[in-house]
This record gives structure tokens, C-alpha cells and sequence, in this order.
């Protein structure tokens, strides 16, 4: 399969024309998503449009930008201007976004064409994707299983060659999770490096965007498409997006990595052996891998959630019959508000609703929200510790591989998936998500190198140093 840098690059000199490629891929789409089921809208029209556009600029001799022509999948939690957005949730049923976010307006200047929106767990709460009022999405490569989650359907999406790249958002490792458990590479970026403006509110001290790739290089050339300030979001990085590109094969030479002790335990046995195996192809070539302790992030998911699902319940009150999508009737308007909200969310949101309002409520707030925010503290000084001794931190992205639908039905054991993927959330540093090599049932598995703050260019170095020293898999 072409990577989006040769689609691009054939688009720009004109082997290839940009309606060949979106067509490639919408075969594709038309042969597998009945199984698979990535997407919630393919906007099939609107994207030949815009490849025909592309392709005009190139007959012209204009420059149609670094991503000429290349689909991009957009998790369904981002906005886009009159396509239906619906965060896979009921409640925003019939709403068109009047505007574009500022991640779609960046793809769509650097020439990219939006293709879709891919299916998530509703609300971008879920590590499986079975929370989506539309069904679930499938695992490429095994359809008996999840594809992880949320963004389950951008990663799917991108394993089943129906987009060579995609957009999720990570709260609590929804983009890194299912990039380990399809094969492909996720990347959740330090925050406020990617504008959340136009992305629809989880938890907004957590939430980041992210993309989805098959290696490492094109997931850097869509980082440094949509990063940058940008001042519709006030906690946006005022800095320009970061050059990574061009430092990917410079080894790990002198590197030192630690091995974060805890995010080993509780790990199953093929997940852990795949990650001494990705710390040996580090010491190989020529890296420093000793295994460090991090002591806060056993708390990590307690802490996270208590945070998100607070966060989620202030951001998700705007839905209420009268700003946007559903409206349920009532007698009343109090009625009417919460007709709309039982009949519109589903049971999991409902859940963390609930839970974030207890935790926020008087009396409890100390006892919960703050010992949380408290941990959140701890976690930044572990972290700043561990990183005054090493360049690199590396953990599973995912304590196991793909499962079964339906195995994890209750919400303790679907909340372990995020062990090793919270904490850089908690202290908004960046992870990347490499696949490496296979475990349980041949299924694809992730190891997680994480970096301190805006150390992406270090980071993406050693993710593209770890790929080329995979076990090869075969495509789906
Ligand atoms: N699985 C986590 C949750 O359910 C993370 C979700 C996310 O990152 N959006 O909250």
C-alpha cells in the first residue's frame, strides 16, 4: 500500500491524479465496510469534489500543498462545516456543524481531502467502540473482535486501507489504544500542540488531537499539518508546528530509555514480551534501557477517572433539547430537558455524567475531585523525575491485544484498558503508539513511547527507530 508522502508526492507531479487515488480508496470502502463498519458518513460527493479541485490546481501549476490529494477519515467528533457531526451519540441527531474545525481547515489547505467520519464510542468515552449508537466497529484483522476505542472507527479505517491516514482525539489513549490494537501508529501530541477548536468537549483539560498512519513518517507529516498555535483555542502552544519530518532516521545512538516499572504489571505475558523485545532492538542500536519507576500512575486511572467523567458532565450539559440535534417532548421545559437526555445518551454517558456530578458535589468534592487533581500533581513530579535521568519513557500502550466483543461488559475491567495510557493524559505529554510485532491469536501489538513536554521530535525519532526494527506483519 502507497503511503500518503507517495500518494501526495504522485498527486503533486501528476503520475497519479487526485480523483484516482480518492477512487482507490472508495473501492476499497465499497468491498469491506459492510464488515467492518469504520465509518458513519462517507462523503463520497463532497471528496470528489475536492480531489477534482486538487488536481485543477495541479493541471495549473499551483502548488495543492503537502498532502495533494491524500483521504484523511475524521473521527466523528470533529467538526465539519454542514456535514453531519454525531459524536456516535443519538443526542446530536440532525446537527450540521457551522463550521469547520481548525484541524479539517489545516488538512484542507495542505491539500487533503475528507472522505469521512469514522465511528466512535459515543461521546469519545469507550475502549471498544461498542459504546457508538450506531454499532460497533470491527477489527480488520480478526472481525470477532473490538478495534479498541474510541477512536475505533479512524483505526479501522486506516488497518483496512480505506483511508492511508486519519484524525482521532485522545482523552485517555483513545487514539494510541486502538492504533495498538489494529497494527497501525497513533500519536497523542503534547497539549495544546493541536488546536481543539471545532473538536466536541470530553474532558477538556485532557482531550487532544491526534493522527492515525500506517508508519511513522506520514503520522509526522500529518502532526505537523494541523499543530501550530492557534488562537480560537486559548490553550493552544504559542509556537509554530514542530519540524519532525526530517530527523526520523537518526537512530537512538546515546538515547536513554527507561522502562517504566509499573505499566509492566498486570500486563498479559505476549504484550510484555513484545516490549523487552522493542527495549533490546533499542539497546541494539546503541540506546541506554534501564527500567525506571513512575510510583504516581498506579493511581493514574482513579484519578482520570474522577476528572474526566467531572469535566464530561459540565461539557455535556449543553445538550438539552434546545441548542442542538435531539429534542424529546415534556410538559415543562426541566421536562423537556431531561426526556431529551435519557432518550438521547447512551447508558455509558449517562454513567459518567453521574459520576462526574457526585464527584463535583458538595461534600465530596474534596474527598474526590481534589485528592484527583492532587494525583494529577504527583504524577507530573514522577514523571519529571524519571525524565531527569532519561531522554525517553517506554510502556504496552494496551494491557492486551485486541479482545472479543462483549468481553468486557463491565465498566472495571473496560476501564483497565487505559492503564498505561492516562497518565501521559494527566500530565499532557505526548505518547506515540508503534506497532510491533504480533501476540495472542497473531493480533497486532503496540508498544508506547512517551516524552516529556513538546519533546515530540525526540519522540517520533525513536517510534521510526522501533519500526524498522519490527517483525514484519502481513497487511489485511
Ligand atoms: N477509554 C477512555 C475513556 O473511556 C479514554 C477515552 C478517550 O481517550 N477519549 O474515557
Amino acid at each position: 500500500m502507497n503511503s500518503a508522502r507517495e500518494l501526495a508526492s504522485d498527486v503533486r507531479d501528476s503520475r497519479q491524479t487526485a480523483v484516482q487515488v480518492l477512487e482507490d480508496f472508495l473501492r476499497s470502502i465499497e468491498d469491506k465496510e459492510e464488515e467492518v463498519h469504520a465509518f458513519n458518513v462517507v462523503d463520497r460527493e463532497n471528496a470528489v469534489e475536492a480531489a477534482a479541485k486538487i488536481d485543477e490546481i495541479v493541471a495549473s501549476g499551483r502548488d495543492p500543498g503537502p498532502l495533494a490529494g491524500v483521504p484523511v477519515a475524521l473521527k466523528d467528533n470533529l467538526c465539519t462545516r454542514n456535514l453531519a457531526t454525531t459524536c456516535s451519540s443519538r443526542i446530536l441527531e440532525g446537527w450540521k456543524p457551522p463550521y469547520d474545525a481548525t484541524v479539517v481547515e489545516r488538512l484542507r489547505s495542505a491539500g487533503a481531502v475528507i472522505i469521512g467520519k469514522t465511528n466512535l464510542d459515543e461521546f469519545a468515552m469507550g475502549s471498544s467502540t461498542e459504546h457508538s449508537a450506531f454499532g460497533p466497529t470491527r477489527n480488520p484483522h480478526d472481525l470477532t473482535r473490538v478495534p479498541g476505542g474510541s477512536s475505533g472507527g479512524s483505526a479501522a479505517a486506516v488497518a483496512a486501507g480505506f483511508a492511508p491516514v486519519a484524525l482521532g482525539s485522545d482523552t485517555g489513549g483513545s487514539i494510541r489504544q486502538p492504533a495498538a490494537l489494529c497494527g497501525v501508529v497513533g500519536v497523542k501530541p503534547t497539549y495544546g500542540l493541536v488546536s481543539r477548536y471545532g473538536l466536541v468537549a470530553f474532558a477538556s483539560s485532557f482531550d487532544q488531537i491526534g493522527p492515525f498512519a500506517n508508519d511513522v513518517a506520514d503520522a509526522a507529516l500529518v502532526l505537523e499539518t494541523i499543530g501550530g498555535h492557534d488562537p480560537l483555542d486559548s490553550t493552544s502552544i504559542p509556537l509554530p508546528s514542530p519540524s519532525l519530518s526530517g530527523g526520523l532516521s537518526s537512530g537512538v545512538e546515546g538515547l536513554r530509555v527507561g522502562l517504566v516499572s509499573e505499566l509492566l504489571a498486570g500486563i498479559d505475558e505476549d504484550v510484555v514480551e513484545r516490549v523487552h523485545q522493542t527495549a533490546d532492538a533499542l539497546r541494539a542500536g546503541g540506546a541506554t534501557v534501564d527500567l525506571v519507576s513512575v510510583p504516581a500512575v498506579e493511581y493514574g486511572l482513579t484519578a482520570y477517572y474522577l476528572i474526566a467523567p467531572a469535566e464530561a458532565s459540565s461539557n455535556l450539559a449543553r445538550y438539552d433539547g434546545v441548542r442542538y440535534g435531539l429534542r424529546a417532548e415534556g410538559s415543562e421545559v426541566a421536562d423537556m430537558n431531561a426526556a431529551t437526555r435519557r432518550e438521547g445518551f447512551g447508558d455509558e454517558v449517562i454513567a459518567r455524567v453521574m459520576l462526574g456530578t457526585f464527584a463535583l458535589s458538595a461534600g465530596y468534592y474534596d474527598a474526590f475531585y481534589g485528592k484527583a487533581q492532587k494525583v494529577r500533581t504527583l504524577t507530573r513530579r514522577d514523571f519529571d523525575s524519571a525524565y531527569a535521568s532519561h531522554d525517553i519513557l517506554l510502556s504496552p500502550t494496551s494491557p492486551s491485544v485486541a479482545f472479543r466483543f462483549g468481553e468486557r461488559s463491565d465498566p472495571m475491567t473496560m476501564y483497565r484498558c487505559d492503564t498505561c495510557t492516562v497518565p501521559s493524559n494527566l500530565v499532557g505529554d505526548p505518547a506515540i503508539s508503534v506497532p510491533y510485532g504480533t501476540g495472542e491469536g497473531g493480533m497486532p501489538v503496540g508498544v508506547q513511547v512517551m516524552a516529556p513536554q513538546l519533546g515530540e521530535s525526540e519522540m517520533f525519532r525513536v517510534a521510526s527507530f522501533i519500526e524498522s526494527q519490527a517483525p514484519k506483519r502481513d497487511a489485511v
